[in-house]
């Protein structure tokens, strides 16, 4: 058996080979086995909550802060 391990998407289900997996990867036995789409998708819809905008936000003017003072 020298095929690439196949680990199984705890969101979409699918099968997919360990490079379809981001930092978890080589992590088998890790709670969240998201693939890479599942991981995008989850992380787009985050943006869409208020929590999620407003972390953004915050983000985004700390940025700003540092470049005006700087
Ligand atoms: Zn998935």
């Amino acid at each position: 058996m020298t095929g690439p391990a196949l680990i199984r998407c705890t969101r979409c289900r699918r099968e997919l080979p360990e490079d379809a997996y981001g930092n978890h990867a080589g992590r088998r036995e890790g709670r969240n086995n998201e693939c890479k789409d599942c991981a995008r998708t989850r992380r787009l819809a985050y943006r869409h909550t208020d929590v999620g905008r407003a972390k953004h936000n915050a983000a985004n003017k700390r940025a700003r802060e540092r470049r005006s003072a700087a």
